[in-house]
């Protein structure tokens, strides 16, 4: 097998059918597929938070139990900034406007990201090759973890289940100081090479991460004093860490979803693009309208993924539609009620892997 997996063409497609279903529901209500006004709103409330938090912290208080407690929901809000701001922004369902959704995208250089590796990593390789091992990096954290049955098995696995929580709070951390200069030095993602990186592009990598480590290191230095600045760095980086990872695990790596294969010499994937996704992907929670919120519609992961440029707000509509031809058409709709299920789920996958 030479170059990516292929997906099957099937006639009739499911995939067809359902996006002409879909794109009959926005003409109906005369409605935009963007998130507008909703998602500039959320994107204000979550940035003005953290920023405003981010400040007393630096300037306005000494007390380090307010800082560590505030550590906590700054790290939350970054989890939220990803899900709402940056991640509907990279898809470009944020706004109608481009230069509205690059400026959201734009946001997670800030935060210490790369929104070039982020677009490689999550856009083109995780949603086009959802848990396909060796290719969709979200599934790669050996030789710490197993996540799926073709991966290696070592003495670590046994006790997988225990220390995931430990681990998954330092994907943050890992992630901006550590993966995103492995990915650019290798100019690879795992074994996908990215497109050449222009000059500007050089140029924001380095320039974002300089000035990341401006506000969120020196200056806090400056303002505060080292340790306190360590132990708050860290406590938000941990808490980012651990949602940021369990609600993107929650979406792929539970009981019921398909890790699918490519047929050694061919290089076909089993199904069509939309089946694969189905087969891979999990919804949870769906009814919380608090947790939708605040994951910015990633508990709607089957909508998220078969329409990727479709904003969040409207997930709870047309999962109805997606739901009604996973019927029709005898295609297993993963859920789980409540995200403590698929939590739970989750746990004992990797515990049952690790066996
Ligand atoms: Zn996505």
């Amino acid at each position: 097998m030479t170059g990516h997996p292929k997906f099957i063409n099937t006639l009739p497609s499911f995939h067809a059918e359902l996006k002409s279903r879909i794109s009959l529901y926005f003409d109906k209500k005369g409605i935009s597929t963007a998130g507008g006004i909703h998602s500039y709103f959320k994107s204000f409330v979550f940035l003005a938070t953290f920023f405003g938090i981010y400040t007393f912290i630096l300037f306005f208080t000494n007390i380090l139990f307010l800082q560590i407690i505030l550590s906590v929901i700054l790290g939350f809000l970054i989890a939220c900034i990803g899900f709402n701001v940056v991640h509907d922004g990279a898809h470009g369902s944020l706004s109608k406007k481009k230069s509205l959704n690059t400026l959201a995208a734009f946001t997670l250089n800030i935060f210490g990201g790369s929104h070039y590796m982020w677009n490689v990593k999550h856009n083109i390789i995780h949603h086009s090759f959802t848990n396909v091992d060796g290719i969709d990096d979200d599934l790669e954290l050996s030789p710490f973890m197993r996540l799926c049955k073709a991966q290696k098995i070592n003495k670590l696995h046994k006790y997988q289940h225990i220390y995931f929580w430990a681990l998954y709070s330092f994907l943050y951390l890992f992630w901006i100081l550590v993966s995103d200069y492995i990915k650019y030095f290798k100019g690879k993602i795992g074994e996908f090479s990215y497109k050449k990186m222009s000059a500007y592009d050089h140029f924001i990598f380095w320039g974002f991460k300089a000035f990341h480590l401006l506000i969120f290191v020196a200056l806090p230095i400056l303002t505060m004093s080292f340790l306190t600045w360590l132990i708050c760095f860290l406590v938000y980086s941990l808490v980012a860490g651990l949602v940021l990872s369990i609600v993107f695990q929650l979406a792929h790596t539970v009981e019921h979803t398909h890790f699918p294969i490519p047929n050694k010499i061919t290089g076909n994937m089993e199904d069509e693009w939309a089946i694969h996704q189905l087969k891979t992907t999990a919804n949870f929670a769906t009814n919380n309208k608090l947790i939708s919120w605040f994951l910015g519609g990633l508990n709607f992961q089957i909508e998220h993924h078969l329409f990727p440029k479709i904003s969040h707000i409207h997930y709870p509509e047309i999962s109805k539609i997606v739901k009604q031809m996973c019927n029709e058409y005898g295609v297993e709709y993963i859920e789980y009620k409540r995200m403590r299920n698929a939590l739970a789920s989750h746990i004992s996958y990797i515990k049952n892997l690790g066996r």
